[in-house]
């Protein structure tokens, strides 16, 4: 039995599909979203569109921006011989908000993981390989420390060693399993300062 409108029931079906709701925040949701004045929804799906047809990736370290290379990659006064690869813009941002780091970035978009298929190809590997052809002093590596981001480090680390480049890996004051966003500034920048080589 349909309990909702069919209208209802597909906004709950697409709010549910989102990371992190459940069908009962979907619910409370979909229910909110029809209360609220009509121009607020709009504006709400119009940031949406908005946001989905402007937003891409920067040339240089592929992190999520509205140009084509990113505040950080334009920036003069970062350290463009240190670059700090994340798996995500999330983590970058995480980053950035302890103000203390001074070079840039290079992000991957996911992390190496054989039990999911996803191996080397499948996240921006080669994209890094390339950049380091530039002139670059050390790579410090801020995958996260669970076992798909510690499987990308060794392996990014095999990659860049050869090259001569210094490779370093934040310190292990990132609980197992964390995800660097959820991670406070204090602890990020102790990993930062710990970082070992490999
Ligand atoms: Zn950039």
């Amino acid at each position: 039995m349909d309990l909702y409108s069919g209208h209802i029931n597909k906004l709950i079906e697409e709010l549910a599909a989102l990371p992190g709701i459940g069908s009962k925040s979907a619910q409370r949701l979909a229910f909110y979203l029809i209360n609220m004045p009509r121009e607020k929804v709009k504006r709400l799906a119009d940031s949406m569109m908005e946001a989905k047809e402007n937003v891409r990736y920067c040339k240089e370290c592929f992190t999520l921006t509205d140009k084509e290379t990113c505040p950080i990659c334009e920036d003069p006064g970062r350290n463009h011989k240190l670059i700090m690869v994340v798996e995500n813009t999330r983590d970058l941002a995480a980053y950035e908000k302890t103000g203390k780091y001074e070079g840039i970035y290079h992000v991957l978009h996911g992390a190496i993981s054989p039990m999911m298929g996803i191996g080397p190809g499948d996240i921006k590997l080669k994209e890094l390989m390339e950049r380091l052809q530039g002139d670059v002093e050390e790579v410090i590596i801020a995958t996260n420390s669970s076992l798909e981001g510690e499987t990308t480090a060794m392996y990014i680390a095999k990659l860049i060693k050869p090259t001569g480049i210094r490779v370093t890996r934040i310190a292990s004051g990132v609980p197992v399993g964390g995800d660097l966003e959820y991670i406070d500034e204090v602890t990020l920048l102790r990993a930062l300062e710990g970082r070992v080589e490999l």
